[in-house]
């Protein structure tokens, strides 16, 4: 039977999900090009002190992969990494990987891709998808002296770890997810946390518990137990999405959980400083059990005044307060809307990546693009993301694209895109649904595109799972028959 010659760009959630669900399918012959040395996207950059998933560890998970052995309700970030590699270990992915492979550019020349990495080799392949994540660049403030600094000044997702805050002044800047784990971990380590806080946050309560060894052996040894709190968080997460994407009594009801949430807070001053002007969810939603318990510790400094410059010494605020620090740490989010940008992809007649996303990132129910045949996203552009488990949407769009591929192996293709026109009433349906989606309540945040509309899917990812796990309307595609290569 042909076989399509496949590359994988990104060795992450979404890579690791697209590789066994190939292999699953029969579809054994491909290639994962991985820039780092390592399996795991976001979950290997990103080790920075109280790094925990704010998803329940049994629903952030493969369903194709449950793990009985989770510790906690909420898994700290080094464990995810480590089930992670476990899944591409147990699958035995490292024979189909290449580890220090950036890839670069994609070509596409009328029924195949040139795909180039960064040593300058080129290789063919049928199909290219792309698995790259998208909180995957750093953004670094444009702060006036940030290289004047005297200390080490690192992004959270570059942690250094040879940096000892332990008895120092530690800097903190951003209040998204990362930044309020940060200060819950660091109060107390360092011997002073300021955090510099540009707008503030709301934060849903949590609690995190250990799981017993008794639980987990019972996991282990009837491992279907595994689906009950899988599905049990997944209607969970329905119920809160319905909070997203539509006005009503689960909005209220968030609302009114944050709100109780902030009294916890003493200090009516403080309390002040810390109450956002926007609705709980326009942002992605903050979930930390430790944040306003570390935000009153005397040896923590909320700092509500821009940062003008950084000097030798510290940050100077507008007042003109030298915050006098010996560490400083960019908590300042990341690229959210490059995709699998820096990459230099040209598809068909010549037009490139840039070109086609000159008005922002766009995309055929999520995974595929007009005039880039064959190449498929892994969580591209509106796909569900908020609060949403990654792992969920990779497993669906899997599905869809293997789906595809065994078309292709069956003849029916040899290169397939979505029409302009789908494209444009796709997006423009989804565009006509976002002014009800909290996202667009009055806030910034890293959803929302050049146009002030999110990015992100504006329905229940429920909604989305049963569309990408459906099937595909002939008419949306434009599809080129002719003799497939592959080998
Ligand atoms: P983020 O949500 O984009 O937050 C960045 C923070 O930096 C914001 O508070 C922002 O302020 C601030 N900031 C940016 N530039 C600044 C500047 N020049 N001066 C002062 N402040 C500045 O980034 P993140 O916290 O790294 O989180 C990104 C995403 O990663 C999250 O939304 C989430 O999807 C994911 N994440 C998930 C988990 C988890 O538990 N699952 C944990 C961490 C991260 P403004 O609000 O004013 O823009």
């Amino acid at each position: 039977m042909n076989s399509p010659r496949i590359a994988i760009v990104g060795a992450g959630i979404s890579g690791i999900c697209m590789a066994v669900a190939l292999q699953r399918a029969g579809f054994p012959e491909f290639t994962i090009f991985e820039k780092a040395h390592d399996y795991g996207g976001t979950w290997r950059d990103n080790s920075y002190p109280g790094l925990v998933c704010d998803v329940p560890s049994r629903y952030y998970q493969f369903r194709f992969a449950m793990n009985p052995e989770w510790t906690q309700l909420y898994s700290a970030g080094p464990e995810i990494k480590d089930y992670l590699v476990g899944v591409a270990r147990e699958h035995g992915l490292h024979r189909n990987t290449r580890f220090g492979a950036e890839v670069t550019g994609a070509v596409f020349d009328d029924d195949g891709w040139q795909v180039t990495t960064g040593d300058g080799v080129t290789e063919r392949f049928d199909f290219v998808l792309c698995a790259t994540g998208f909180l995957h660049h750093p953004t670094r403030p444009d702060i006036p002296g940030l290289d004047d600094f005297d200390g080490p000044v690192m992004h959270s997702s570059r942690w250094r770890h040879e940096v000892e805050p332990r008895g120092k002044r530690v800097g903190v800047i951003g209040t998204g997810s990362t930044g309020t784990q940060l200060v819950g971990a660091l109060a107390g380590v360092a011997s002073e946390v300021v955090l510099f806080q540009r707008t503030p946050q709301w934060i849903l309560p949590t609690v995190n518990r250990q799981y017993t060894a008794v639980s987990k052996r019972l996991y282990k040894l009837a491992p279907t137990l595994s689906l009950v709190p899988y599905w049990f968080n997944r209607a969970a997460f329905a119920v809160f999405s319905q909070g997203l994407v539509h006005p009503g009594r689960v909005r209220t009801l968030i609302q009114w959980v944050v709100e109780r949430h902030l009294r916890s807070v003493e200090d009516p001053e403080l309390r002040r400083k810390l109450t956002p002007d926007y609705q709980a969810m326009c942002k992605r939603l903050v979930v930390s059990d430790r944040f306003y318990k570390a935000v009153q510790r005397p040896d923590v400094t909320l700092v509500t005044e821009h940062i003008d410059s950084v000097e030798a010494r510290g940050a100077v605020t507008a007042d003109g307060h030298l915050h006098e620090l010996d560490i400083l740490v960019l908590a300042t989010g990341f690229d959210s809307h490059a995709f699998m940008r820096p990459m230099a992809i040209t598809g068909a007649h010549g037009r490139t990546l840039d070109q086609a996303w000159a008005d922002g990132p766009r995309a055929f129910e999520g995974v595929m693009m007009p005039d880039f045949p064959n190449l498929f996203m892994l969580v591209g552009p509106h796909s569900p993301f908020a609060n949403h488990p990654l792992t969920a949407v990779a497993e669906a769009q899997s599905a869809r694209i293997v789906g595809w591929l065994r078309r292709w192996r069956a003849g029916e293709f040899t290169t397939i895109e979505p029409t302009h026109a789908a494209t444009d009433r796709y997006n423009a349906r989804m565009r006509a649904a976002a002014p009800s989606t909290v996202w667009t309540t009055g806030c910034t945040s890293w959803y929302l595109g050049k146009d002030g509309l999110p990015e992100l899917w504006p329905w229940t990812p429920g909604r989305y799972e049963k569309l990408i796990r459906g099937t595909p309307d002939p008419v949306d595609y434009h599809l080129k028959h002719g003799v497939p290569s592959g080998k």
